[in-house]
């Protein structure tokens, strides 16, 4: 639609062209990204009262050129692109993998595993099979699978989204609503949906020594979280302070890099070996 002739109108600014050229590579790369087996999870530690208790697994892309390439560089053109359920996909088979490898070897058998769960995977007809189906397939303990949802993801389709969540609930997997106090949570339905565990985002952790209202915010969804019967974790704890502060307000689950980064399978298994994670 563009020509820079005379009397033609332009649809497209050069600088449009670009981005959209960029992305449209952005997209061809992953696809063929997905086929070369080119991404990779990480595992960050979760940790309960000085024990290990499990892992988000977060996706990384080994890029041949630009090296470990992390989510927020792809995740959200992947979304748009529908690219997401195959790769969300992917990501549930590897991770349910890993959990059956942990589950076989005795020091790790009690660990569980969160995953990330896109809007767009949650939204598609199958979501429930498929993930049943990984499981299966693997022989992964569904008590011990944590799915990741977001604040925003509920809000669009509540009935079909709490329908989705009891089916699998039913199975035994368990949830958690990420980057808690981030979006809009009308309380009424947040009491509805099946969740196991709230989420503190790293927002309100990353200041919350110095920022009374980022503490009086943390405070609060611990209330809330007891309220409702939920367990409470915080993410991006850097800080010895900082977890110490979380505990005195009740908060006893905690992620992030005071307690270790996200790490390859070999490392994380290395680690767990030589008890270096809590
Ligand atoms: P998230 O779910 O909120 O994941 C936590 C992010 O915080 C991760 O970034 C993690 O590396 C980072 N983090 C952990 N501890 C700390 C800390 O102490 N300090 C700081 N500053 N950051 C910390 P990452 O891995 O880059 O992932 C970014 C986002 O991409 C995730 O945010 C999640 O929304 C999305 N994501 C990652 N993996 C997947 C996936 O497999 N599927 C989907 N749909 N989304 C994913
Ligand atoms: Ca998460
Ligand atoms: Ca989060
Ligand atoms: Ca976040």
């Amino acid at each position: 639609a563009k020509e820079d002739g005379r009397n033609t109108v332009r649809f497209f600014e050069p600088w449009m062209q670009h981005a959209i050229t960029a992305r449209t590579r952005l997209i061809a790369e992953l696809r063929r990204a997905l086929d070369a087996g080119q991404f990779v999870l990480y595992y960050q530690p979760q940790v309960e009262d000085g024990h290990l208790m499990g892992a988000e697994a977060l996706l990384r892309w080994r890029h041949p050129e630009r090296g470990l390439v992390g989510p927020g560089e792809f995740i959200g053109v992947a979304e748009h692109a529908e690219l997401i359920l195959p790769i969300g996909a992917w990501v549930m088979r590897a991770a349910c993998e890993q959990l059956a490898r942990w589950a076989a070897c005795p020091r790790s058998a009690h660990l569980t595993m969160a995953v990330n769960i896109s809007i767009r995977q949650l939204m598609e007809d199958n979501f429930v099979r498929d993930t049943l189906d990984a499981i299966a397939a693997t022989g992964a303990r569904p008590t011990h699978l944590k799915l990741e949802v977001t604040e925003s993801m509920v809000i669009e389709r509540v009935e079909e989204t709490i329908s989705k969540m009891e089916q699998l609930q039913r199975h035994g997997v368990r949830f958690s609503l990420d980057d808690f106090g981030t979006g809009y949570s009308s309380l009424a339905y947040l009491k509805r949906l099946p969740l196991e565990q709230l989420k503190i985002d790293r927002s309100f952790v990353r200041d919350i020594l110095v920022d009374p209202n980022d503490a009086s915010i943390a405070r609060s969804v611990v209330a809330l979280a007891r309220a409702l019967g939920l367990s409470i974790i915080a993410e991006g704890v850097e800080t010895a302070a900082q977890r110490d502060m979380l505990r005195e307000i009740g908060c006893h689950r905690f992620q992030g890099y005071f307690f270790g980064k996200p790490m390859p399978a070999e490392e994380f298994d290395a680690a767990l070996a030589a008890e270096t994670i809590p």
